[in-house]
C-alpha cells in the first residue's frame, strides 16, 4: 500500500471522525473534510507543474497546512522535503539545492526568523526551485488553481504511485554534524507508523496532542502517520513547543496521548500550576527523541496519568523507531528500557570493532535491518555505504545493550563516550546517577579535554527554581557512591542547555562553550 491508499481506506470506515486539529489555528477537519482538502492541495500542486518523483519544500513551525501538504504529496508520488523550522539563509539553501527542489510552501516568519526575507535572498542560488507559495499570502490563491485538474488527473497521478517510491527526504537533527538528507519510502514510514500506533493501542477514539515538529519523523510519522492509521485525531496545540500550551490542548481537546522529548515533560510538570491542569482523559504518549531518564519516565506515568506511557528508540534512517515498549510490560522495564524490537524488524549489537555479536548484556553498536531502514541519502552514495552494510544492516553510532528478555537499554552515542585515562566512561550512566540528587531537575554530563586523562568529565546542571547548590555539595554527594573516575571534575551551572529544534541536547555545543570557558 501507499500513503494515499491507506488514507482512502481509513476516510471510507470513519469519514466523519475527527483527523486534524490546530488549536492555535482554530482549524478542524474530519477524515472527510481531510481527504477532500488534500486533494484539492494535490490538484493545485499538479496544475502548478509539479508531478511524480519531483521535490516539494515544506518551511514552515507547526500548522495543519503542513500535514495537508504531507499527505497531498504522498498522495500524487511527489517527494516532500521537511525544512527545519530553525534554519536560516545558509541551511536552508543547502537543503533546497541538495534536494533539488522544484517548489516550496513556507511561512512568511517564525520566531525571529524571516523566512520570506531569506528566501528571497537565496532564490537566485537555488536554481532548482521555481516557485515560492507563502502560507498567509498566497495559499488560497494557489489551492484556487485546483480547478483546472480534473478528478479522472488526480486519479491517474494517484494511481502511478508505488508503495516503495521515496516519498520525504528529512534531513537529520545534526546533532553531531551536517544533517544528511534521509530518504524514506512510503513502505518505510507507512508501516512504521501503523506498528507504533499497535504498540500504543490506538483506535479511532483516540486523540494525540503533538507538541513534537512535524519537521522531525516523531511528528510527522509516530505523530501523522501512527493516528491516520489507525482513524486517530491529530491534535497540535501550538505552532512550536509551549509546555501551558501542550496541557491546555490535551485538556481542553480530551486527548487520551501526549508526546514528547525528555526536556518537553521536563517544562510540563515544572509548571508552576501543573497541578491545575485536567489531564484525567490521558492514557498513553510517547517519551522518545533522546535518553529518556527513569525518573522523569516514573513522573509522568504518576503525575500525568500516563500509564501507559511508551518510549520510542530510533533515529531518522529508521522511519524512525527501532524499539518501543509494549503496553503492560513491567514497570522497571518501562521506566528504564527503550522497550524491545519494533515488529518485523531486527536488531543485532555487535562489537563496532569486529563485527561480531556481543553476549547479552553488554554494550556495543545497535544495528537494525528491516522495512523501516531509509533507502539512501539523498545524493550521497559515500555517506549511505558508510551506516548500511552489503547486508542491509543500518549501523546507527549508538550504544545499547540487549537483556536476557530481549529489552533494550540504550547507554549513549559513540561519539559521546567520554574516554578519561582509558577508562570508557558512560555520560548516561553519570547523568541518571545525579538526577536522583534532589535539588538536581535536569543535568548533561561531557567530556573536556585535559592533559592529563586525554578527557575529563564536566557536568552541566539545572537546578530546581529557586534552590541553590554549589560543585563541592554536588561532588560530595557522588565521592561515596560513583567510580572516582566518573565523577565530574567541572559543574557548570545553567538554565537550559543547547538544543537542536527536534529537542536533543548539542553536546557539541556544550563541549565547544565549556572548552573556551575553561581556558
Ligand atoms: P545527526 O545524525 O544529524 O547527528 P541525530 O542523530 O540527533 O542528528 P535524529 O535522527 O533526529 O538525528 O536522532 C536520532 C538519534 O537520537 C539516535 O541515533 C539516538 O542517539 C537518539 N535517540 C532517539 N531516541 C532515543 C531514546 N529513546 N533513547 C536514547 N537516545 C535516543
Ligand atoms: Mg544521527
Amino acid at each position: 500500500e501507499t500513503i494515499g491508499s491507506h488514507l482512502k481506506h481509513m476516510v471510507e470506515k470513519f469519514p466523519d471522525q475527527e483527523a486534524l486539529v490546530s488549536v492555535h489555528q482554530n482549524y478542524r477537519a474530519t477524515y472527510l473534510d481531510f481527504y477532500q482538502q488534500t486533494g484539492t492541495l494535490a490538484k493545485a500542486l499538479l496544475a502548478n507543474g509539479v508531478f511524480n518523483g519531483d521535490r516539494v519544500g515544506i518551511w514552515a513551525p507547526n500548522c495543519y497546512e503542513w500535514t495537508l501538504l504531507q499527505y497531498a504529496t504522498a498522495r500524487i508520488g511527489v517527494i516532500l522535503v521537511n525544512l527545519n523550522p530553525a534554519y536560516r539563509a545558509h541551511e536552508v539553501s543547502f537543503a533546497m539545492n541538495q534536494s533539488e527542489i522544484k517548489l516550496v510552501v513556507s511561512a512568511l516568519s517564525f520566531k525571529t526568523s524571516d523566512y520570506k526575507n531569506m528566501l528571497t535572498l537565496v532564490r537566485e542560488d537555488c536554481p532548482s526551485l521555481q516557485e515560492v507559495v507563502y502560507l498567509n499570502e498566497d495559499w488560497d490563491e494557489f489551492l484556487a488553481t485546483a480547478v483546472e485538474i480534473s478528478d479522472e488527473a488526480l486519479r491517474n497521478a494517484e494511481k502511478a504511485v508505488q508503495f516503495d517510491d521515496p516519498v520525504n527526504i528529512q534531513y537529520t537533527s545534526g546533532t553531531t554534524g551536517f544533517p544528511k538528507g534521509v530518504t524514506l519510502s512510503h513502505h518505510n514510514i507507512l508501516n512504521n507508523g501503523y506498528f507504533i500506533g499497535e504498540r500504543l493501542h490506538y483506535t479511532e477514539k483516540d486523540r494525540v496532542c503533538i507538541p513534537v515538529p512535524f519537521y522531525h519523523c516523531f511528528g510527522m510519522v509516530i505523530g501523522n502517520i501512527a493516528c491516520t492509521t489507525h482513524g486517530s485525531c491529530m491534535v497540535i496545540p501550538n505552532d512550536a513547543f509551549d509546555a501551558a500550551k501542550s496541557l491546555e490542548a490535551v485538556q481542553n481537546e480530551k486527548c487520551t496521548s501526549l508526546y514528547g522529548v525528555p526536556t518537553m515533560f521536563i517544562s510540563e510538570l515544572g509548571l508552576p500550576n501543573f497541578k491545575e491542569y485536567d489531564l484525567s482523559t490521558l492514557r498513553t504518549g510517547v517519551m522518545a527523541g533522546s535518553l529518556c531518564p527513569p525518573e522523569i519516565m516514573k513522573r509522568v506515568q504518576s503525575e500525568m496519568n500516563m500509564k501507559e506511557v511508551s518510549i520510542c528508540y530510533g533515529m531518522t534512517e529508521t522511519s524512525p523507531v527501532s524499539t518501543q515498549t509494549k503496553i503492560g510490560v513491567p514497570f522497571e522495564k518501562q521506566v528504564s528500557t527503550v522497550g524491545t524490537v519494533q515488529d518485523h524488524l531486527e536488531i543485532k549489537i555487535i562489537d563496532p570493532e569486529t563485527g561480531g555479536i556481543v553476549p547479552r548484556g553488554s554494550s556495543g553498536e545497535l544495528c537494525t535491518r528491516g522495512y523501516s531502514v531509509m533507502l539512501k541519502y539523498w545524493n550521497d552514495p559515500e555517506k549511505t555505504s558508510q551506516s548500511l552494510d552489503e547486508g542491509r544492516w543500518m549501523h546507527t553510532g549508538d550504544l545499547a545493550s540487549m537483556d536476557e528478555d530481549g529489552y533494550i537499554t540504550i547507554t549513549g552515542r559513540i561519539k559521546d563516550l567520554i574516554i578519561r585515562g582509558g577508562e570508557n566512561i558512560s555520560p548516561k550512566w553519570i547523568e541518571d546517577f545525579l538526577y536522583t540528587h534532589p535539588k538536581i531537575v535536569d543535568v548533561q554530563v561531557i567530556g573536556v579535554p585535559s592533559e592529563k586523562y586525554g578527557e575529563e568529565v564536566m557536568a552541566w546542571v539545572k537546578l530546581h527554581e529557586g534552590i541553590e547548590a554549589n560543585a563541592e555539595e554536588l561532588q560530595l554527594f557522588c565521592n561515596q557512591k560513583i567510580a572516582h573516575y566518573c565523577v565530574p571534575k567541572y559543574w557548570k551551572f545553567v538554565d537550559s542547555f543547547p538544543m537542536t529544534i527536534s529537542g536533543k541536547i548539542r553536546k557539541v555545543e556544550m563541549r565547544e562553550i565549556s572548552v573556551k570557558e575553561l581556558g
